[in-house]
Order: C-alpha cells, then structure tokens, then sequence
C-alpha cells in the first residue's frame, strides 16, 4: 500500500481537521474517495515520549461529529450490554482487540521504535469488554476494512447518513484554504513540553509552580 506512507499533504490535511498539529503519524490507513486522510495511524510512543494506545485515531470531522452524536445518543451502552448478553457478539468484539494489539505491533514496526511495555496488552476505545468510545471503533472498521470489528462496522453503518468513506463530503467539512495550525496549545501538550523541559533542564519547584498557575489562567 503505498499511499498509505502519509505526504507532506496529508499531514496539513489531518492537523486542518484537528485544528493541531499531528505528530507521530506513521500511515494513513484509510482514505475518503477524493484521497483526503480519514484516520491517522500513530506510533504506540510518541516522540514525547508519551505511549499513545490509540493507534487508529480518527480525524475526518464529518465522522468524529457523527460519532459524537451516536455517543449522546447512549449507544455505548446499548453495546455493552449486547456484549453481555451475546455470547457470539462478544467473542467477535474480543478478536477484534486482539486484531488491534496486532495491528498496533506493525504500525510499531514500521515506526521503528521499542516494543511499549506501558500499553502491552491494552487496546483502545473499551476493548475486548467493553465499548467506551465510538471513534475508536469507527477508526478502526476504516483503517482494516469490514468483517473485523462488527460493532465498529455497525457504527459505520449507523452514521452512514452523515458520513461514509464513499461519499466525499471534505470541502464542508473542514477549511482546507486555512492556515495550517503550527502550535498546539491544549493544555496536554504544554503539559507534555514543560515535562520535556523539565527533563532537559530541571528547574526548582517554585518556577514550576509559577509556570503552571501562569497556564492554569490562560
Ligand atoms: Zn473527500
């Protein structure tokens, strides 16, 4: 798959649907019909340092906003209880997990980096139980195609009307004439950069303490 490896393009692509920048993006496993990134396949650590379990993010607004309304709706409960109460369906979902755990292993190959002891074994989105987060799952069915995860083709399904990877619907969907985000100030990130400063050149508490009520005001 070689347009998987993600273009310069690609990337002002996702951090336009985000309003951030991305980091860490090693593929783009899945694509809209007009070539626009869907999902962002991201190393398990980010050069932060951070383990980032959410290998499949996805990024397309018109799907994350329709996720978001299922999400509202209370689906994810709805699902967990057909997990309790289907012995078939769970079975499914638990494979699905463990096709993710693998899934993750190539992305982390490609990537190059060690093997992330934090998150071994752990998925995403409330596998293999579980459903805790529709995104996840919606990444998932894009970045693997049908038949892997039922419940993240089902919500495929269920937002079909808003959103499917066979219908562009990019041009409404985000500003692709903007300018593209360079910083990333959510309070994660200057979380993650103070850390990294602190690392490099450890200050006194007290400075630490002064930068930290300093950003809590912004
Ligand atoms: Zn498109």
């Amino acid at each position: 798959m070689t347009d998987a490896v993600p273009t310069p393009e690609d990337l002002d692509t996702l951090s336009l649907q985000l309003g951030r920048p991305v980091r860490d993006v090693v593929e783009i496993p899945a694509r809209c019909v007009c070539g626009s990134p869907l999902v962002a396949a991201t190393a398990p650590r980010l050069s932060s340092g951070i383990p980032f379990p959410t290998t499949f993010y996805l990024t397309h607004p018109a799907a994350t906003q329709a996720a978001s309304r299922l999400e509202a709706d209370g689906v994810m409960a709805e699902m967990s209880q057909r997990l309790v109460d289907d012995p078939d369906l769970a079975a499914a979902h638990r494979e699905a997990h463990r096709n993710y755990l693998s899934e993750r292993e190539r992305i982390r190959i490609a990537a190059g980096i060690e093997p992330v002891w934090e998150i071994e074994g752990v998925s995403a989105g409330g596998y293999p139980e579980r459903v805790k987060c529709l995104h996840v799952l919606v990444g998932h069915a894009l970045a693997v195609g049908p038949g892997i995860t039922p419940l993240g083709d089902e919500t495929l399904e269920r937002i079909a009307a808003d959103f499917s990877p066979q219908r562009c619907v990019c041009a409404e969907s985000w500003d692709s004439g903007a300018e593209v985000p360079a910083e990333d100030l959510s309070r994660h990130v200057r979380l993650l950069r103070r850390r990294e400063q602190e690392q490099n050149e450890p200050q006194t508490q007290a400075q630490t303490r002064a930068q930290t009520d300093e950003e809590e005001r912004r």
